[in-house]
């Protein structure tokens, strides 16, 4: 690492949980996420202040009043523009050594395993079952891990899922068949605190950043399947072990 880069990541390096392999570990490795809304706008901000080194980030949504009130990289003269290519170019500006690239396309089944090819993590704070299941077949296709984060009205919901390993669950494990058809905008129909889904998007960064480390440095522990749920009104923060489904349609045919 360059002296300039030391000095960024310096109150990383000084952690012995993430320490100066942690931080080559987090240089080296490319996040997607999913959806640039409430829950992908902080989670955008520490990825790149943690110092990923490639960010993919996917989102066909354009910008409008309603979204400022959470969606805090946005500024009033962003609205019409694509929510993915304002937030890279926040990116560009925020730390010029990162690479980040915007794809303002709609993902789903059909462009989900191209999208996702070559992440260490995808981070999928997306508004919509359809999406969510459809990116989570896909990465256990791709063996690759899943934070999954969202949120409705003040709970919240961030997991590690690795569905690809033979005794661990997938996020469709987890709900089920139900859902592939609904497309529905919780943030519309029920309303959505700002503050909530900073916590819970900045929490989601928090998840990817153990998958990252896994291997490198002792924060790099997964959890995998361990669901946090979390109560905005309480508040208050809980765990569920979310189990392998051996009949899931996704991955129940990879268990051993
Ligand atoms: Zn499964």
């Amino acid at each position: 690492m360059t002296p300039d880069r030391l000095d960024r990541f310096a109150r990383h390096i000084v952690l012995p949980e993430v320490g100066g392999a942690g931080q080559v570990r987090l240089a080296g490795a490319h996040v997607v996420l999913v959806g640039m809304g409430g829950i992908g706008n902080p989670a955008l901000q520490y990825l790149a202040g943690a110092g990923i080194g490639a960010l993919t980030l996917i989102d066909d949504d354009v910008i409008e009043a309603s979204n400022l009130q959470r969606q805090t990289l946005f500024m009033p003269a962003d609205m019409g523009r694509a929510k993915a290519h304002v937030a890279a170019e926040w990116a560009a500006r925020f730390d010029p050594v990162l690479k980040v690239v915007p794809q303002v396309v709609r993902i789903g089944a059909d462009n989900a395993n191209g999208l996702l090819t070559g992440a260490d993590v995808v981070l999928d704070g997306s508004d919509n079952f359809a999406t969510r299941l459809a990116v989570a077949d896909a990465c256990v296709r791709l063996g690759v891990p899943l934070t999954s984060a969202a949120l409705g009205r003040f709970q919240g919901q961030v997991a590690n899922f690795a569905g690809h390993l033979p005794d661990e669950a997938c996020y469709r494990c987890f709900v089920g068949d139900a859902f592939d058809a609904t497309d529905c905008d919780t943030c519309a129909d029920l309303g959505v605190l700002g503050a909530m889904v900073g916590m819970v998007g900045a929490f989601a960064a928090m998840q990817a950043l153990r998958v990252v480390l896994a291997g490198a440095s002792t924060l790099g522990d997964p959890q995998w399947g361990r669901l946090q749920l979390i109560d905005g009104l309480a508040p208050s923060m809980r765990a569920l072990r979310i189990a392998k489904d051996p009949a899931c349609r996704t991955c129940g045919g990879l268990s051993q």
